[in-house]
């Protein structure tokens, strides 16, 4: 199955969804900066001497994603470098521009590592303080942070884990813990930074003899890490959001003709929702950080309904 870029993965929606087009063309320069940044900081982050603490099975299984318990100061430097190269794409988004100083002068002096802290322990109040002081809307400190924290992140998880995110492994790589051993992290919420997950997938038919974690008749569910990106096999009958598991609690959204697998699951206890697709419906693999914006439509669709989106995002707030 062709893996899509971001370019490309935004260039087909933009071709099938005509009305997505202004909102996608806006965002493209950011997702494809995004795409190529962690590989490019891996030597950054590497040098920084970061490293994320070691899997512990026990802790896992109690939930507690990689990043609760890690030191971030290392971090500081990879931070400046992310910042250096997004800011100005993140700048050029709509209604960002007049933020660009203050932005900057943030990533330069600010407290970047308290920021991110407040952003992974989901701690508002210090945030909205620490956007107050920068001079910025809590959401723009927000959206800005969770770039940059996610593309250093991801640098870090493939420093360890090399080819980690999409799980292609050669026969010298370590698999990361939560591939090796699905069954000791078994939360809707990313095993490395407990983020939400901000699209999902059935994986496609693959019949790969060497890579026996992406071999099989497909249909598995994954969920796909809203912040840093990271992937993780997730049971298919249960809500990521409330881990209610009884038979139908997650009921399907999707359009009756021409859906090519994309759709909405929500749960019927807590009223979350999360899109994705089963990608035995397509041909083409999207690109899965870019593809929750091709995914727009259905947002709305859930909205309609008075549904909770499972990532908040700006692609989602109506
Ligand atoms: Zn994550
Ligand atoms: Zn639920």
């Amino acid at each position: 199955m062709k893996r899509l870029s971001p370019a490309e993965t935004l260039a087909e929606a933009m071709e099938r969804r005509p009305a997505l087009r202004p909102m996608l063309e806006a965002f493209a320069p950011l997702m494809e900066a995004r795409g190529s940044l962690p590989e490019r900081l891996a030597e950054a982050v590497a040098q920084s001497g970061f490293r994320l603490p070691d899997w512990d099975d026990a802790r896992a299984q109690a939930g507690e994603p990689l990043l609760a318990s890690a030191e971030l100061s290392a971090l500081a430097l990879p931070m400046q470098e992310a910042a250096s190269s997004l800011l100005p794409v993140l700048t050029a988004a709509r209604g960002m521009a007049e933020h660009a100083p203050a932005l900057t002068a943030f990533f330069q002096h600010g407290d970047v590592l308290r920021a991110s802290r407040a952003l992974l322990d989901a701690d508002a109040d210090s945030l909205e303080a620490l956007a107050a002081e920068a001079g910025l809307p809590p959401a723009v400190l927000a959206f800005a942070l969770e770039n940059v924290l996610g593309a250093v992140v991801r640098a870090a998880v493939l420093c360890q884990w090399p080819a980690s995110p999409d799980r292609h492994y050669g026969p010298e790589d370590t698999p990361a813990p939560w591939d090796e051993r699905p069954a000791s992290w078994m939360q809707g919420f990313c095993p490395v930074c407990g983020s939400a997950p901000s699209v999902s997938y059935l994986e496609e038919k693959i019949f790969d003899e060497k890579n026996a974690f992406a071999s099989g008749g497909g249909g598995r569910k994954h969920l796909h890490c809203g912040l840093c990106g990271t992937e993780w096999h997730f049971r298919r009958g249960t809500c990521p959001a409330c881990g209610k598991e009884e038979e139908g609690t997650l009921e399907m959204l999707r359009e009756a003709t021409g859906a090519r697998g994309e759709r909405v699951e929500w749960c019927t206890h807590c009223k979350s929702y999360c899109t994705g697709a089963d990608l035995r419906e397509r041909d083409t693999r999207p690109d899965m950080d870019a593809f929750p914006l091709c995914l727009m439509h259905l947002d709305m669709a859930a909205s309609e309904r008075g549904l909770t989106p499972l990532y908040p995002a700006f692609w989602n707030q109506f």
